[in-house]
């Protein structure tokens, strides 16, 4: 069974998520990967399947931790910017925990 694999990028970070996406794309098809949103909206582009769950700020973070609390997650790949404010900090507490 392929593993899920959870991508999320700060703003600042997402060209290198992108990127990252991009150089790892042999492997990364054999996932299912699920996103926050607009994380998941700039993955798509690169042809890859990916399942958009909400926006970071709305929430996203929080749905991500909920599934790897539940087991229903094999590895997340956070492309976090340490420098930015991020209104949905406890989410990516929550997350990091
Ligand atoms: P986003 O959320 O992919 O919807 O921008 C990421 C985040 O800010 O944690």
């Amino acid at each position: 069974m392929s593993k899920t694999i959870a991508l999320i990028a700060h703003d600042g970070k997402k060209p290198e998520m992108v990127a990252f996406v991009k150089d790892h794309q042999d492997l990364l098809e054999h996932a299912n990967l699920i996103a926050t949103g607009t994380t998941g909206s700039y993955v798509r582009k690169t042809g890859l399947p990916v399942e958009l769950k909400l926006s970071g700020p709305m929430g996203g973070d929080a749905q991500i931790a909920a599934l790897a609390a539940e087991g229903k997650v094999d590895g997340i790949i956070f492309f976090r910017d340490p420098l930015g404010k991020h209104a949905h900090e406890p989410d990516i507490q929550m997350l990091m925990r």
